[in-house]
């Protein structure tokens, strides 16, 4: 449970419950995506489960594991080596139970569902049952637990949970039989039932910091400036990083599949390709060598590169929703190079900045633009155009550069 870097105050809140041992029969884990929220879930899981539980203190061997707990707080940690760690591992204990909505595959079998959201179908499927003549499953939750030590639920997305399957989940959670536990992994809690929330008990986790980023990232292949670079346009999510990194190995691996470019220079990883792309077109904006539609273009395209990337990873995703998710990406590229004119024009320190030739741009100009981004990022994640959405905010970003110049 200490090997999660960069969660200090969600991992010492988790200890000091566990300590208590009045632990909660429902949880929130919120924070952004890809931070170790379902790994913490997991590793609460495996720690309760756990057949050897150790008890070590905070200070052992004079190291302070975690600044916000005091150094004789004695930590309660999963032994690792018995049977019921082992199984949680390998993702087959029988008394943890992983809901994602991936799992509509096997919960509707007409196939039509493509699990953008997590269905009654599948809380019943996995949680609650279904007395219904023509699905009957057993509910899992009212289940004898099999090793004696609780069922743990762990529901990864909860937020896309349809209302329906919300108040069905309601329900149980008013009279939850003991020794059951549910946590429920969410970026927006907001999206939960305000009654599911104010049963449950709230884990905050943040942004991970540079310093937990950077390492992370070289030891997966990236080299120091574009771990940097991932790491600030991630916004401090691991996950996030990842999925660019990712997306770059599948765009790679579909060059070396071209007979044309065996003998070929690999290409430029798809990450620092698109970081290069979306700067020297917005380094032509700045200078009005280039219009908005120029940019809309380009991060249209280099969305739809990204989707490809991805969907070779999933190929059940949703494209449309995987297109979403790139554009907000390419937008906050945009967002980071205009940030970088901003700090230029303060005299604010740079940290991994974008590869540019273009210095200070006017503050109220880019602080303009800069909004339009993240109205841009959001309506993109909601269901808008995207051809719309994207000549709209360039147009906008094309005509503050203008006025800019013009002043
Ligand atoms: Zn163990």
């Amino acid at each position: 449970m200490l090997n999660i870097q960069g969660q200090t105050t969600a991992l010492a809140h988790i200890q000091r419950v566990i300590r208590s041992g009045r632990l909660a029969s429902t949880w929130i884990f919120a924070g952004p995506t890809g931070v170790g929220k379902f790994h913490a879930a997991l590793e609460m899981a495996k720690t309760c489960l756990c057949d050897h539980c150790v008890q070590r203190t905070n200070d052992d061997h004079g190291q302070l594991l975690n600044s916000l707990l005091e150094p004789e707080f004695m930590l309660t940690l999963p032994c690792g080596v018995c049977d019921s760690c082992k199984a949680v591992e390998f993702r087959n204990h029988p008394d943890l139970h992983l809901v994602s909505r991936n799992l509509i595959r096997y919960h509707d079998r007409s196939g039509k569902s493509k699990g953008t959201t997590l269905s009654i179908q599948v809380i019943r499927g996995e949680i609650l049952g279904d007395d219904s003549p023509e699905h009957r499953v057993e509910p899992k939750l009212y289940k004898r637990s099999q090793r004696g030590r609780g069922k743990w639920f762990i529901i990864d997305d909860a937020d896309l949970m349809e209302v329906p399957a919300q108040n069905a989940l309601l329900k149980a959670l008013e009279e939850p039989p003991p020794q059951n536990y549910i946590i429920m992994i969410t970026t927006s809690p907001a999206e939960l039932l305000s009654t599911i929330r104010s049963r449950s008990q709230f884990v905050q986790f943040r942004e991970l910091p540079f310093s937990v980023m950077v390492p992370e990232l070289r030891q997966r292949g990236a080299d120091d400036t574009q771990a940097k670079l991932l790491a600030r346009l991630s916004g401090g999510s691991l996950g996030k990083a990842m999925s660019f990194l990712e997306a770059t190995v599948a765009a790679e691996r579909e060059d070396e599949e071209k007979p044309s470019a065996k003998n070929a220079p690999p290409d430029a990883p798809a990450f620092s390709h698109w970081v290069q792309t979306i700067s020297s077109v917005m380094d032509n904006l700045f200078s009005g060598r280039d219009g908005g539609m120029a940019l809309a273009a380009v991060i249209q395209k280099s969305a739809e590169q990204y989707a490809k990337g991805m969907l070779k990873r999933d190929p059940l995703a949703s494209k449309d929703r995987i297109v979403r998710d790139g554009v907000g990406m390419m937008l906050g590229f945009v967002a980071a190079w205009l940030d970088d004119r901003l700090r230029h024009a303060t005299g604010a320190a740079i940290i991994a900045p974008l590869p540019s030739q273009a210095r200070a741009m006017d503050a109220t100009a880019t602080q303009e633009c800069i909004a339009v981004c993240r109205q841009a990022e959001m309506q993109a994640d909601m269901n808008a155009h995207i051809g719309v959405l994207l000549a709209s905010a360039c147009t906008a970003i094309e005509n503050a550069m203008h006025t800019a110049r013009a002043a």
